[in-house]
């Protein structure tokens, strides 16, 4: 392997500054390589964002952050990108908590032992359930998802296969066993009808598979998967500082129309402003099916990828409405997940459950004594759609805040009174800002049908397309910060390959 050969100055082109392209770059100036980042907004981070309304600071995405924990999976990538050091980082004892009307509450400790205690008071007749619930979560607590990362599964020989084969084999019985169990499934064994009706709404939605359910709270418990202090967008900075410091550029407000093609290689951007950058290599660190349909018109796309982008694969997306109340909530558990008797219409859907956060974890997020609240709801894109440029969308959007703080009013009387700031994300909102298809949250949802697909990895690169690459979450199912680090970590991997060299990483 040789790096000092003529490849050292090739260009890379990224397009998107989300957490995928942030990290390509990173990885490609480590490398030696020279790369320029295209982001058609004014910020990096992509879905890893948050944003200022008056004092208030409304968080839109990390939840948990695999990889917060030093010395345990994910971190050595974060540590790379410079986001951790120095960063704060909350740990919650508690997930989150799933409560009906009338009392009942499921909360989602992270120790398995206090969870097991805690669901067996609920519903002692579902003991077995229980002490297998919790006996999962205990297993997944040394299980390292980022093997499945480590090295592009494209690059990996007999011997790596061998390595990673060992490092799965205490695995194999437990994802066999949880894997293709959504929470939805598991829910159903249950003899209790509290449990019965909470434990799907445990992990944000029913579809998800048991296994990832359990990892994260095994996470959770093994403080590897915390709230980094100052929010998402204050992370994504990092990765963009780190990005600069390593001698990148980033051209903002920079959307690119078509990747350009020599026909079978891709050799530069256009940008929408019919500016044309050339390079060697280009890497699309942006939404998948405007990639592959739009900038690429649909040349390389053989049977298999149009299947996949045709419509019937699940896809996550949310309304969230974020609040500034002058009131401190600091003393009620962050978050609560409520199980209706009676539906609200949202969007022309009808919703028996609403979740509810508070961040008054991260005194930086709003005043002293004051709160940042959010409410979570899954929205469909097309009903937006339908309504989006008419007045219809705006009073729409007026009236989801309205029915939500309704309910709300109910919790915390008085509280449609303490609102400073209010403020609604719809799925228009997140395409608008981040280019992703049907608004998506985490390109293709985690289920246990695209569980083997994140197992197995998908192709980061094109047919017919030579120095063309693909990161991000539409090639990681299920999406998430971390995965999608990973991403752009294995494309540079995987240029470094077709360059003969070897691979390096350097710490800030
Ligand atoms: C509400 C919510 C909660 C979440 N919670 C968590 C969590 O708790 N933990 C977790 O790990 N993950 C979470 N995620 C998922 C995670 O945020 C995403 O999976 C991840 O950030 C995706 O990163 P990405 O770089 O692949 O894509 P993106 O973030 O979509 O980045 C793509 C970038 O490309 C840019 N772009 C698009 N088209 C163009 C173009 N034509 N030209 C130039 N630029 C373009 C976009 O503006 C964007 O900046 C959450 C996401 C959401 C929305």
């Amino acid at each position: 392997m040789n790096n000092k050969n003529n490849d050292r100055e090739k260009t890379v082109l990224i397009i998107g500054a989300g957490i995928a392209g942030l990290s390509a770059g990173c990885y490609a100036q480590m490398n030696g390589y020279r790369s320029q980042i295209f982001e058609l907004h004014d910020l990096p981070g992509g879905l890893c964002t948050a944003w200022e309304r008056k004092e208030y600071v409304f968080d839109g995405c990390i939840h948990y952050l695999f990889g917060s924990g030093e010395g345990q999976p994910f971190n050595q990538v974060w540590q790379e990108l410079g986001a951790v050091q120095g960063r704060r980082v909350i740990d919650h004892d508690e997930f989150m908590r799933v409560a009906d009307l009338s009392g009942n509450v499921l909360i989602a400790y992270c120790d398995p032992d206090r969870l097991e205690t805690h669901m067996k008071e609920l519903s002692p007749a579902d003991q077995d359930l229980i002490e297998d619930f919790a006996t999962g979560v205990q297993q997944f607590t040394t299980f390292d998802m980022s093997a499945l990362q480590a090295k592009p599964k494209a690059l990996m020989g007999p011997e790596d296969w061998r390595a990673f084969g060992m490092k799965m084999l205490p695995f194999v019985a437990p994802l066999a066993k949880w894997g293709l169990v959504s929470a939805q499934d598991f829910a159903g064994r249950f003899k209790d009808p509290f449990l019965k009706r909470a434990i799907p709404h445990l992990f944000a939605w029913p579809e998800i598979p048991m296994m990832a359910g359990l990892s994260l709270l095994a996470y959770m418990h093994t403080k590897n998967a915390g709230f980094p202090a100052g929010g998402s967008l204050e992370f994504a900075r990092a990765l963009e500082r780190r990005y600069l410091e390593l001698g990148g550029v980033i051209h903002y407000k920079a959307q690119v129309e078509k990747i350009l093609t020599d026909g079978d290689r891709a050799v530069g951007v256009r940008l929408y402003n019919d500016e044309v950058h050339r390079g060697e290599v280009v890497i699309s660190a942006a939404d998948g099916r405007g990639t592959i349909f739009d900038m690429l018109g649909g040349q390389y796309a053989n049977r298999k990828i149009k299947r996949l982008y045709d419509g019937h694969m699940s896809i996550h997306s949310q309304v969230q409405v974020s609040l500034g109340v002058n009131r401190d909530l600091s003393a009620e558990p962050h978050w609560v997940t409520y199980l209706l008797d009676e539906p609200l219409t949202i969007a022309g859907e009808e919703h028996y459950e609403i979740g509810v956060k508070h961040y008054c974890f991260d005194p930086s997020l709003a005043p002293a004594g004051k709160s940042a609240l959010v409410i979570m709801l899954r929205s469909n894109y097309a009903y937006w759609q339908r309504i989006y440029g008419r007045r219809l969308y705006d009073t729409e959007q007026l009236q989801v805040a309205d029915i939500v703080l309704g309910f709300l009013e109910k919790l915390y009387p008085g509280i449609q009174e303490q609102v400073e700031v209010e403020d609604v994300a719809t799925p228009l909102s997140y395409e608008r800002y981040t280019g992703n298809w049907l608004g998506s949250t985490c390109g293709w949802l985690l289920t246990k049908e695209t569980m083997t697909m994140m197992i197995q990895g998908m192709d980061k690169t094109l047919p017919g397309l030579e120095d063309f690459y693909l990161a991000g979450q539409w090639v990681e199912p299920g999406g998430s910060v971390p995965l999608a680090a990973a991403s752009g970590r294995n494309v540079i991997q995987m240029i470094c390959h077709t360059d003969n060299r070897q691979f390096v990483t350097s710490l800030p």
